[in-house]
C-alpha cells in the first residue's frame, strides 16, 4: 500500500456538485474490497512491468494497479465501482489483451488496467449452430481475451475454422475486433469484425449487455472497430467455415507496378479466385535475383521480405488456395487456370504446399527466429494506411520511389481489398472507394542506434509519408490509427464522429475506458 501512496496523494476531494471524488490509489483500495473472484495485483507486481509495455516498445505507462479477472462479473463490479466512486478522480481503465498494441493503446497511465487473458475460461470455448442444431450456420464461442491461434486449434477439432484472419495469431479475439483485424481473406470475407454473430460486452458504466445485429445493433456495430472506446469485449461469437487440410502457397515477383497492381485487382475481383491474396514491396536489396526461386523458403515471411530485388523495387504478389488432399488435382487445374491470366516475370514463380497450420502461423516462426536474436522486443514503429485505389499509383511513386530508399528495416505490405463485401455499420473509418489498399509499413528500430535504422529516423519517415498523404490529398486513412488531439481524431472519422461521440456519450459518459488512444480525456 506504501507503492501506492507513494504512487498517489490519499486525499479525499469533492467535485463541483460536492459529491465525493476519491483519488485513484483510494479507489484502488475499494476495488480490492469487492468481492471478486480474480485478483488484483498493485503497482510493483511483476505483472504491472508488463502492462507497461507493448509490442510497439515505444510508450511505457505503469498502471497503479492490474485486474486479473475470473469472471465478467469482476469486470463489471469494478467498473461500476469506479464509476460510482471514481467520476472526477481521473482513474481510466484499459483492456489488455496480448498487449501487442504499438503506441500504449492498452496501457492506461496511473490507472487501471484489466488483463484480458486472465478471463480466457478455455474450457468454455464452444463451437455451435446458429439454429442449435446442426443446420445453422457454425460458430464458436470464445472470451474476449483467447488468442486466436487457441481459437484455431479448439475450432479444427470439429473441422472447422474462422473465415477470416490476421496474418500473426497470437493476438487476442478483443483486441483485433477492436480494430479490425486484415489479412489476405478479407477481400472476400471482409475483416474479422464482419465475422462475428454476436457479443457480450461490459460498458463504461458496468452494464453486462449482449449485442448482435438484432439486439442493442448501435452496441454491437459501435464496439467492433470501436478502439475499445465502448465497452469490453467480454465474449464474441465467431463465424466458421469448413477448414482445409492443405494450403498451397504462391508467390511472384513484378517489377513494374502497374501490372502487379492490376492482376491483384483483378485476382479481387472474380469468384473463382485464391482464398488469400496478399503482396509485398522489395526497394533496393542489391544482390542475386536469380536466387529468389531457389533459396526462397514460403514458411518463413521473414526471410522472405529480406529477399534480393537487385537495387530495384519489385512487388511480390502473394497467393493462396486452400484444399484438401483429395481435391489435388482440381485444385492444381485452378492454380494453373488463375496463375495463366497473370502478368508477373515467369522465372521467379514459386509454389509450395503447407498445411492449415502452418500457413495460419506463420509469423510466429519468425517471431521465433527474431527471439532468438534478441530482435523481438526492440521498438516497433509501424504505419497501417488504407489507401484509395485511385491514388495508390500517386503512393507508390512517391514512397517506394522517392521517400524510402530501401526496405531493410521491415516488410512493407500492399495489398487490395473490396470494401464491397464489408459491413460499414461498424466503428472502422476506411476510404470511401469500392476497392481500398492496405499498406502496412512493419519497420522495427535497433535500439541505441543513431543510423537508418534508429526509432528517430523510422518516424521522420513515418511522418513524411503522411504528410505526403495529406498534402496531395490521397483520403487515405490510418490503420490501427494514432493521434494525440481530438481535432485529429474528428478528422480520422470525418462524417462518422458525431456517431463516434455519440456511442460514447451512450456507453462510456464518463470516458473511463481506452485511455491510451487519446480520444477523450474527460468525461463528456
Ligand atoms: P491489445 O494490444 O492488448 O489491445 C488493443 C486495443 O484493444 C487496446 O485499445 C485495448 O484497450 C483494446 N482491447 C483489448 N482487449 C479488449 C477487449 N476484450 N474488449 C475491448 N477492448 C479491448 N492487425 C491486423 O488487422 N492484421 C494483421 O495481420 C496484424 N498482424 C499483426 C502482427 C503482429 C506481429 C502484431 C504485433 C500486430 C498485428 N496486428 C494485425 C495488429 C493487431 O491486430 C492489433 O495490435 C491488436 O490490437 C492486437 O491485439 P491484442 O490482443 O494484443 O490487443
Amino acid at each position: 500500500l506504501n507503492h501506492l501512496k507513494h504512487h498517489e496523494a490519499t486525499t479525499v476531494c469533492y467535485s463541483n456538485n460536492n459529491s465525493l471524488v476519491l483519488p485513484p490509489a483510494e479507489i484502488i483500495f475499494s476495488i480490492q474490497t469487492l468481492p471478486l473472484d480474480g485478483s488484483i495485483a498493485l503497482y510493483g507486481h511483476p505483472f504491472e512491468q508488463i502492462a507497461a509495455r507493448d509490442f510497439g516498445n515505444i510508450y511505457h505507462f505503469p498502471p497503479l494497479a492490474v485486474l486479473n479477472p475470473n469472471t465478467v462479473s469482476d469486470i463489471s463490479l469494478v467498473i461500476k465501482l469506479v464509476s460510482e466512486m471514481g467520476s472526477a478522480s481521473g482513474l481510466k481503465i484499459a483492456a489488455r489483451g496480448h498487449g501487442h498494441s504499438l503506441q500504449g493503446q492498452a496501457q492506461a497511465h496511473r490507472g487501471l488496467v484489466i488483463n484480458m487473458e486472465s478471463l480466457r475460461e478455455p474450457e468454455t470455448m464452444q463451437v455451435k449452430y446458429t439454429n442449435g442444431g446442426q443446420v445453422g450456420l457454425p460458430y464458436v464461442e470464445v472470451s474476449g481475451g483467447e488468442l486466436w491461434i487457441n481459437i484455431l486449434h479448439e475450432t479444427l477439432k470439429h473441422g472447422l475454422a474462422p473465415k477470416s484472419w490476421t496474418d500473426y495469431l497470437h493476438l487476442t479475439a478483443g483486441g483485433t475486433l477492436s480494430n479490425a483485424g486484415i489479412s489476405g481473406q478479407a477481400f472476400r470475407h471482409g475483416p474479422q469484425i464482419n465475422n462475428v454473430f454476436q457479443l457480450e460486452v461490459v460498458t463504461g458504466k458496468g452494464e453486462v449487455v449482449t449485442c448482435s445485429e438484432t439486439q442493442n445493433a448501435d452496441l454491437f456495430y459501435g464496439v467492433l472497430g470501436g478502439l475499445g472506446q465502448f465497452g469490453i469485449i467480454t465474449k464474441a461469437r465467431i463465424s466458421l467455415e469448413p477448414a482445409p487440410k492443405m494450403v498451397k502457397c504462391i508467390r511472384a515477383l513484378y517489377s513494374d507496378f502497374s501490372v502487379f497492381a492490376k492482376d491483384q485487382e483483378y485476382l479481387i475481383s472474380i469468384e473463382n479466385t485464391f482464398d488469400y491474396i496478399e503482396g509485398f514491396v522489395l526497394i533496393n536489396r542489391t544482390g542475386i535475383l536469380n536466387s529468389w526461386r531457389s533459396s526462397f523458403n514460403l514458411k518463413d515471411p521473414l526471410q522472405a521480405s529480406q529477399f534480393d530485388s537487385d537495387g530495384t523495387t519489385l512487388y511480390c504478389l502473394e497467393m493462396a488456395k486452400y484444399f484438401n488432399p483429395d481435391e489435388s488435382e482440381a485444385m492444381n487445374q485452378s492454380v494453373e487456370h488463375l496463375l495463366s491470366e497473370l502478368s508477373y516475370i515467369p522465372s521467379t514463380i514459386s509454389l509450395t504446399e503447407v498445411s492449415y497450420v502452418e500457413f495460419l502461423d506463420r509469423v510466429h516462426v519468425s517471431e521465433m527466429k527474431l527471439r532468438a536474436k534478441g530482435l523481438w522486443d526492440v521498438p516497433h514503429p509501424w504505419l497501417n494506411l488504407l489507401v484509395p485505389r485511385s491514388k495508390i499509383h500517386d503512393f507508390n511513386q512517391e514512397v517506394f520511389g522517392k521517400i524510402l530508399t530501401d526496405t531493410s528495416n521491415g516488410p512493407i505490405l500492399i495489398y487490395p481489398v473490396n470494401q464491397t463485401r464489408w459491413n460499414s455499420k461498424t466503428s472502422l473509418v476506411t476510404p470511401e472507394e469500392d476497392v481500398f489498399y492496405l499498406v502496412a509499413f512493419l519497420s522495427s528500430a535497433v535500439p541505441n542506434s543513431v543510423g537508418k535504422d534508429s526509432l528517430e529516423n523510422i518516424l521522420n519517415q513515418n511522418m513524411r509519408i503522411l504528410e505526403f498523404c495529406a498534402d496531395a490529398r490521397l483520403g487515405v486513412k490510418q490503420y490501427l490509427p494514432n493521434y494525440t488531439t481530438k481535432e485529429e481524431w474528428q478528422a480520422h472519422f470525418g462524417s462518422r464522429w458525431e456517431a463516434f461521440f455519440r456511442r460514447k456519450l451512450a456507453y462510456d459518459p464518463l470516458a473511463l475506458l481506452a485511455p491510451g488512444h487519446r480520444i477523450f480525456e474527460n468525461a463528456i
